[in-house]
């Protein structure tokens, strides 16, 4: 199992990301747009989006640093900003680590 997954639980990706990126992320998570892949540090790495318009890919990143959750996406350069794209990829950990 992926060590981030106990680290991106519904309750927690509430409380970072608004609800319409809460919204937007679902979506792309139902749509099978993340494509991860796990990091030799325990976290993913990988790009959300894509389809049929692949200039709307994002690289994105989650990890643990310290018990902590830290994320990236190149659709922004506010580190706080957890986006759709994050939101996606926390939802695929999830439902990656259940099966
Ligand atoms: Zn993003």
């Amino acid at each position: 199992m992926i060590p981030i997954a106990k680290l991106v639980g519904p309750e927690v990706i509430a409380d970072v990301a608004t609800p319409a990126n809460v919204r937007l992320g679902t979506a792309l998570a139902d749509d099978r747009a993340v494509k991860l892949d796990a990091t030799d540090s325990g976290g993913v790495e990988g790009w959300v989006g894509g389809g049929d318009s692949a200039t709307q890919r994002r690289r994105v990143a989650l990890w643990v640093d310290k018990q902590v959750l830290k994320w990236s996406c190149t659709c922004t350069n506010e580190p706080k900003l957890f986006c759709k794209h994050l939101v996606a990829a926390a939802i695929t950990v999830r439902d990656s680590a259940t099966k």
